[in-house]
């Protein structure tokens, strides 16, 4: 095998050098285990370099009433109900110390007067809780994460493609893709393979999202057994850019709000008075997303489809100091200067609360040896992620991932060995675009899964109009296996996105299955057919997994609450 491809041993490979998967090889590295770390871009151009508003953490800085108990409760009640409860424990506990231990490496937050760490206001959350640098938080967390990564001895192996996870029988044993430079294949044999892949944006064409978020890492462990969970909840920010055209979809921070931003509709009317008088603007994401939706929706939107968001009040020094990036942002792409006129905004895909269904405190999937942290896994954020709660995540289940994966090599008996036939089968996979008989633009197929997802599962849903678009999805699946990539393997875009769209699909039939599945509306899953939320469904998250007649989709009760955290939950 090692004649035939590349290959690298390793004991834990971490997929992915976000925030989720450096935290997690740093904790891996530090157990005393050979670490390798893959990404698509290169180091530090991970998709989390692009955060901006803050990282959540019950700190109690500037609000010394805030624990992690109404970080809890806030969370719990944000994703509606349909998070572990477990995970929410722990991230609640644990986010101060990892915030804490990321200053220690040496990052640089915005300060309070008297030298501590200072927090800002966000939605949904109680207190002022995110600490943040300007708006260029990820930057911080990502230069931070990379500095203490090299330095922990992790290897990295940067611009390569992992597409297929390898197993022994059960177990897995290493993972085989291609180096996107000149692809040729790579063969990574390993004792634990941690998942920090990030989500599939991608997948939708108004999205915040950068080009890595195609899902990838989700895709992989579906087909190699692992289950899924909640992925019908998918989010939508309130706030996108909408004009010019070129720029749709670009985030505004919700660091615009929490610094006082207003949102208006057409008339001027500050709407949030009619959606949630308490919350009014800092209201949850899926709230204020419908909220716009509802006023385009009834001829009160901003001439492009969406709402006003003014900051100007605050005035141009303020702007520039804590949103530098917005006041760029709109400068260089808009011609708007936001310290004196408002922007206009409208909902973008974001963030998404399913994937892999992972063990609350150790990150472990239902494949033995696989592991998952970050966006790529679910259970956390239930129906609806608060902002800031992201970067936390990263953090607090990058580490347990990293340090779980490191104690089961360590109990492992035996080395596993990749199954050989896995590799060539995938190597053969891959190599048949350039083959003859495809007549697919791998392109053209991505931006008809967009369109797919756009009409038939956007904010507002319906079962007939899933029903369709799941019909649609199955159809491009069928036409997929037609791709066509011309010209060599040497850096070739549209050849890898003849994988990247096979990954997509997967994971949109995933969406919509679990969405026709859920017949309530609940935090980010909104169908007008069912408006309301339903006790019974709110007792149960949606599986998927891969069954012997394809995917398979099934229910699990959420873990109930135990009383003394059911007290937390009224107390708030
Ligand atoms: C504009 C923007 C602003 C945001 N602001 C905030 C904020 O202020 N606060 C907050 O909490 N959250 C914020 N978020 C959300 C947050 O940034 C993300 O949820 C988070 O960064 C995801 O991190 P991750 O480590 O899970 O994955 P990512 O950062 O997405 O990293 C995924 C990694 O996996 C690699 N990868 C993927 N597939 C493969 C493959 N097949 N082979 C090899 N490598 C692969 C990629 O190359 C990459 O290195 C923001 C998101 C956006 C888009």
């Amino acid at each position: 095998m090692a004649d035939r491809y590349q290959t690298f041993d390793h004991d834990v490979l971490v997929i992915g050098a976000g925030g989720a998967g450096m935290r997690a090889a740093i904790a891996a590295a530090e157990a005393g285990l050979s670490v390798g770390l893959v990404c698509k871009s290169l180091l530090g151009k991970a998709h989390t370099v692009m955060a901006e508003g803050g990282i959540a953490a019950a700190l109690g800085n500037v609000d010394p009433q805030d624990n992690w108990q109404v970080h809890f409760a806030d969370t719990m009640r944000g994703g509606q109900m349909i998070n572990d409860y477990r995970m929410v424990e722990i991230f609640a506990k644990e986010a101060p110390d990892r915030v804490l231990e990321l200053e220690r490496w040496g990052g640089l937050f915005d300060r309070t007067a008297d030298g501590k760490i200072l927090q800002r206001p966000f939605g949904a959350h109680t207190y002022r809780r995110l600490c943040h640098v300007g708006d260029r938080t990820g930057l911080e967390l990502i230069r931070t994460l990379q500095d203490k990564a090299v330095h922990s001895g992790v290897t990295v192996h940067m611009e390569l493609t992992l597409t297929r996870l390898l197993n022994e029988a059960e177990r897995i044993a290493g993972a085989f893709g291609y180096r996107r430079e000149d692809g040729q294949p790579v063969l990574f044999r390993a004792k634990a393979v941690l998942l920090g892949t990030g989500g599939w944006g991608k997948v939708y064409k108004v999205t915040s999202n950068s080009w890595e978020c195609t899902g990838d890492g989700c895709a992989m462990a579906y087909e190699a057994g692992a289950e899924l969970m909640d992925m019908e909840m998918v989010q939508f920010h309130p706030t996108g850019m909408v004009w010019p055209p070129g720029v749709r979809g670009i985030l505004v921070t919700e660091a615009v709000r929490g610094e006082g931003g207003i949102l208006r509709n057409a008339s001027g009317e500050r709407f949030m008075q009619r959606y949630d008088p308490k919350k009014m603007d800092l209201s949850s994401r899926d709230v204020v997303s419908r909220s716009i939706y509802k006023e385009v929706q009834a001829g009160r939107g901003s001439p492009h489809g969406g709402a006003f968001l003014d900051i100007s009040h605050r005035g141009a020094e303020f702007i520039k100091k804590k949103l530098p990036s917005m006041y760029d942002q709109f400068l260089t792409l808009a011609d708007i200067d936001i310290t004196k006129s408002p922007m206009e905004v409208a909902p973008t895909i974001h963030y998404v609360m399913g994937g892999v269904r992972v063990e609350a405190g150790t990150g472990a999937t239902t494949v033995p040896g696989l592991f998952a942290a970050g966006e790529v896994a679910a259970g956390l954020h239930g129906a609806n992620r608060l902002g800031g709660n992201s970067l936390s995540d990263l953090l607090v289940f990058g580490k347990r991932a990293g340090e779980h994966a490191a104690a089961y090599v360590r109990a492992l008996r035996s080395v596993p060995v990749p199954d050989e036939r896995r590799a060539a089968e995938e190597w053969s996979f891959l190599q048949r675009p350039f083959e003859a008989g495809g007549n697919e633009n791998p392109y053209a197929i991505h931006e008809e899964i967009q369109d797919v997802m756009g009409t038939f599962a956007g904010i507002a849903r319906t079962g007939e109009q899933l029903a369709e678009g799941l019909q649609k999805i199955l159809a491009l699946q069928g036409r997929a296996e037609r791709l066509r990539a011309s010209g060599s393997m040497l850096f070739n875009p549209g050849w890898h996105t003849c994988r990247d769209v096979r990954f997509m699909l997967t994971l949109c039939e995933a969406i919509f299955r679990s969405a026709i599945e859920r017949r309530e509306s609940r935090g980010a899953h909104w169908r007008l057919d069912f408006p309301d939320q339903d006790p019974a469904w709110g007792a149960r998250n949606i599986i998927v997994r891969l069954g012997d007649a394809g995917m398979q989709v099934d229910t699990r009760p959420v873990p109930p609450l135990p009383a003394e955290l059911a007290r937390l939950m009224q107390a708030a």
